[in-house]
């Protein structure tokens, strides 16, 4: 007999219609869909050419905001906690219960009317992890119109970026964020570089005032506003707004993701099948079933899992939702997630490897955490999830034996893989003891979940029907290493275009295997039991402390130096962030002289700062070899970073320089590898005795 994960994977794709029609009725529609999902084609204008396409719930109508606020304040739930923000740089802690956040968004979104916000109007939320952040998601959601969240602190060529293509109306923004123990980061000078920078210029910023660093005399002229004055004046005057109801395929949210290119792609998220996926998957998987249970996701609003799990998906079910502002390590140490959970009772984390990565390099003995454990803080616990990159069997089972000793009963680490694209985890292991009711509704029997397989993300989640192909798109044995792509359609939560852009929706995700699976971009393989195990990225997006980075935009970067004329960067391996990018750079004048694969302290420091102000702090380079002639190429002129990368990998992970590496028939001129290869070589060696280059690289 099947597995309940198995089989209810199963039904979910032989019979989506069935699947998720059912669940569709945990919420409220204004109007129900007389349809669950509609496959249909759509032909691109420029090329002309078909391809399919779905659509979920095609014709029902709902909002968001009343479904994950006011429909718990009208079911008399009004006094249950919402959102608990808990900020470790500033030593805040506020509670606010769902009534409170219907009076803030009410009136909130009242105000963004008053400013010219309206539906399917863009608003761009540049945001510390404060409540204001979450309010403001709310409100503009509460509009119909459209957010679009930037990591707060990301440098302004990258907020200009995200403007050119997003044309707001809007910027919500804060007068700093906290980053860390570093104290207060201005915005003032990101938001308005940025504007500077872009060529669409949006109408308002409406500026949060934090104490910490005020942002003095905003440009009334210019379209700055104080954000607590005008609430404040809002709420004298009475103003306040109803929640606008949107079509289930109208867009909620646009969030940017790099591109191969280096240019960002808006991945637009839908009203409907979002609400529906994520109200399934905080239950399915999370075991986050409603009024009572406590959420700690550990992300940044920024990112896709903390629009999923810290805003949208706790708040649909009715839950308590812990908003964190702080690090793992450092404010003040490696003790204070677990101490999060002890303060709030939280029954599930969800944070990053590198998170635990770095909670064991300050204390690699779990000191603190088995001190919390010990006096039965952690007894609430039910599971940690991990996503954003590939968890290493030992951190997942260091951490699984930790659970075992401290936390609930039965409670377990959970790896789940999934992307910006997917809204959801597209794998993972769920909960489902705490599920009875999805395979059978009558039935409060325990269900025991699957095992954990360290090193593996689990098995395929409702809706997503993943399978490994090779490169010509035809599924390959269980076992092994391939393509990992999906079928359509793609489960309700996850993206069916990209804003404004089908032709690179296509492009980027349909043409590689024409039409016929959408590729994720990530390599690996489904074992003999059906787990699914992720071990890369197939193209050269590397992934930096679980944010995710194009070689490309860096590349890019490097070469805005007036003194460099080629780049490439590969991921390197890197103990604590997983990956650090790694430049290979040709001087624009070379010259015939001697070169020493090591830069001039004063270039790399340019270069780097480069990559700082344009990229952000968090992709600085892990290290940069100058050379001549040492870049391989395809005969078609693609860079092989590839094989650059496994010379660099050899030499950091094993010290070896003269191992073979895979270099393809295309090589333009197979001499160039061996150029490289002395260039690594002659910059490892001589860096060899130097302090902090070890535990860097
Ligand atoms: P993002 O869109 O920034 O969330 O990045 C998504 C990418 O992160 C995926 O395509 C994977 O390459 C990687 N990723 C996320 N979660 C996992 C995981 N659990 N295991 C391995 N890779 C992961």
């Amino acid at each position: 007999m099947s597995h309940p994960q198995d089989s209810v994977h199963e039904h979910s794709i032989r019979d989506p219609e069935s699947f998720w029609g059912h669940h569709a009725q945990s919420l409220h529609w204004h109007k129900q869909p007389s349809r669950v999902l509609d496959l249909s084609t759509k032909t691109l204008s420029a090329s002309g050419i078909t391809h399919d396409h779905w659509r979920w719930f095609p014709d029902g109508e709902l909002s968001t905001t009343y479904n994950c606020v006011d429909r718990h304040v009208e079911n008399g739930n009004g006094d249950n906690v919402a959102i608990v923000w808990e900020s470790s740089v500033t030593g805040v802690r506020e509670s606010y219960t769902y009534r409170q956040v219907q009076d803030e968004i009410e009136v909130l979104a009242g105000v963004l009317r008053e400013e010219g916000v309206r539906k399917g109007d863009v608003v761009i939320i540049y945001m510390p992890m404060i409540p204001a952040a979450l309010f403001a998601a709310l409100a503009i959601a509460r509009l119909g119109a459209i957010h679009a969240a930037v990591f707060g602190g990301f440098a302004a060529a990258s907020l200009a970026q995200r403007i050119e293509d997003a044309k707001p109306r809007a910027i919500m923004t804060a007068s700093c964020g906290i980053e860390g123990s570093k104290g207060p980061l201005s915005y003032r000078p990101l938001v308005e570089g940025a504007i500077n920078q872009s060529k669409f210029k949006p109408d308002k910023v409406i500026i949060w005032q934090r104490d910490e660093l005020r942002w003095n005399h905003p440009d009334k002229l210019g379209g700055q506003r104080n954000w607590q004055r005008i609430v404040k004046s809002g709420r004298m005057r009475g103003i306040r707004a109803a929640p606008v109801v949107v079509n289930s395929n109208d867009g909620l949210y646009i969030i940017y993701t790099s591109g191969t290119t280096g240019l960002p792609k808006g991945v637009v998220r839908e009203a409907g099948g979002h609400a529906v996926g994520l109200s399934l998957s905080i239950k399915y998987l999370f075991g986050i079933k409603g009024p009572g249970d406590v959420m700690f996701c550990a992300s940044d609003i920024g990112w896709v899992v903390g629009h999923s799990y810290i805003l949208y998906a706790p708040l649909l079910v009715g839950a308590t939702t812990i908003l964190y502002e702080g690090k793992p390590v450092g404010t003040p140490d490696a003790g204070e997630f677990w101490r999060v959970i002890e303060k709030n009772k939280a029954n599930v984390l969800f944070t990053a490897p590198t998170a635990l990565r770095a909670m064991r390099k300050d204390d690699p003995e779990s000191k603190l955490l088995t001190e919390i454990g010990a006096r039965g803080g952690l007894k609430s616990l039910k599971a940690l999830f991990l996503a954003g990159e590939r968890s290493e069997p030992s951190i997942v089972r260091t951490f699984q034996d930790l659970l075992t000793s401290h936390a609930a009963p039965g409670a377990t680490v959970i790896d789940n893989w999934w992307s910006s694209e997917s809204g959801s985890p597209i794998s993972g292991l769920s909960l489902l003891s705490e599920l009875g009711y999805l395979t059978d509704p009558s039935s409060s029997t325990a269900v025991t979940p699957l095992p954990i397989r360290p090193g593996s993300a689990g098995k395929p989640m409702p809706g997503f029907d993943v399978r490994i192909v090779d490169d010509d798109g035809n599924e390959v044995p269980r076992g092994t290493m391939g393509n990992v792509v999906m079928a359509i359609p793609l489960a309700p939560t996850a993206f069916t275009t990209l804003f404004n852009d089908e032709e690179r929706f296509y492009k980027g995700y349909l043409k590689r295997f024409n039409g016929r699976w959408v590729d994720t971009g990530d390599a690996g393989l489904i074992d003999q039991d059906g787990y699914v195990h992720i071990m890369s990225r197939s193209d050269d997006i590397i992934n930096v402390a679980a944010h995710r980075f194009s070689t490309g935009a860096i590349e890019q970067v490097i070469l805005s130096h007036p003194d460099i004329g080629e780049a490439s960067v590969v991921g390197i391996p890197d103990s604590l962030k997983g990956h650090l990018p790694f430049a290979f750079i040709q001087p624009r004048n070379p010259g015939s002289g001697e070169l020493p694969a090591t830069a001039s302290p004063e270039l790399f420091n340019a270069v780097n700062k480069l990559v700082r102000e344009q990229i952000g702090a968090i992709a600085s380079l892990g290290g940069m070899i100058q050379g001549r002639g040492m870049i391989p190429k395809t005969r078609s002129g693609k860079t092989l970073r590839r094989v650059l990368r496994e010379l660099v990998e050899n030499a950091v992970v094993k010290g070896d320089y003269t191992a073979a590496v895979n270099v393809p028939p295309t090589v333009e001129d197979a001499e160039v590898v061996e150029v490289a290869r002395a260039r690594v070589r002659e910059y490892f060696q001589s860096r060899k005795g130097e302090s902090g280059v070890k535990a860097k690289l």
